[in-house]
């Protein structure tokens, strides 16, 4: 295999990255593994397969994306709780150097499986104020993951309009016919967020919007 004339460069480098900051266990902040170490792993349970809707856990009636939801099917790779939280919010905080690959990784594995019929991945846009404190917009970073994961072409198609609230807090970038969109947030908690992002879609055309999270908190009703 050709070698690139950089690459004893970039192993240089990654090794520095490392020798600087050394993998840490986004939960615990334990040095060793990202995201999680072997003690906080084995606390994290991946969220069972549940509502298509509204990735739900499965049994009895719950509070589902009511009708008219411009959602139309929602996967989740965690329950929001515990390690999976805490690894969340320190992502956050860290920005794009996080480890968001591993956090990813289960809710890739699940979409894989389940291989939504989508054109394109977008992601719920954090307003840009939070993104200069940040220095990232964390769900960019996600989208990212899930669209090399999928093979699927990614675009920034939502702009936040700080101004607006619910849902008219998002406005689509480009017009998108007939287009179907996997929509990507870090976090589900009431929809209010998802839903206005969605809505924008919708607005500008697209045809299914599936809905990605990385975890759903709680079972919420869900709506705007
Ligand atoms: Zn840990
Ligand atoms: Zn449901």
């Amino acid at each position: 295999m050709p070698t690139s004339p950089n690459a004893p460069l970039a192993v240089a480098r990654e090794g520095l990255l490392t020798l600087l900051a050394p993998p840490r266990c986004l939960a615990c902040r334990r040095r060793g593994r990202t995201p999680w170490c072997t003690v906080c792993r084995s606390m994290v349970r991946e969220q069972p397969p549940g509502c298509p809707r509204c990735a739900a856990p499965r049994g009895g009636v719950h509070a589902c994306w009511p009708t008219g939801a411009p959602i139309d099917a929602t996967v989740a790779a965690f329950d929001y709780r515990g390690e999976v939280a805490a690894a969340i919010a320190t992502a956050k905080l860290s920005g794009a150097h996080a480890g968001w690959a591993g956090l990813t990784e289960a809710l890739v594995a699940r979409l894989a499986a389940l291989a939504p019929e989508v054109d394109v991945v977008t992601w719920i846009t954090t307003p840009p104020g939070r993104v200069r404190q940040r220095g990232t917009d964390h769900a960019a970073c996600i989208a990212r993951e899930v669209a090399r994961g999928l093979g699927l072409p990614i675009l920034p198609l939502l702009d936040a309009r700080t101004r607006h609230r619910g849902r008219d807090a998002y406005r689509a970038c480009h017009g998108l016919p007939a287009t179907d969109v996997l929509l990507v947030d870090d976090i589900l908690t009431t929809g209010a967020t998802a839903w206005g992002a969605a809505t924008a879609l919708r607005r500008a055309g697209a045809g299914t919007v599936h809905l990605a999270v990385l975890a759903r908190a709680g079972t919420h009703p869900l709506g705007a």
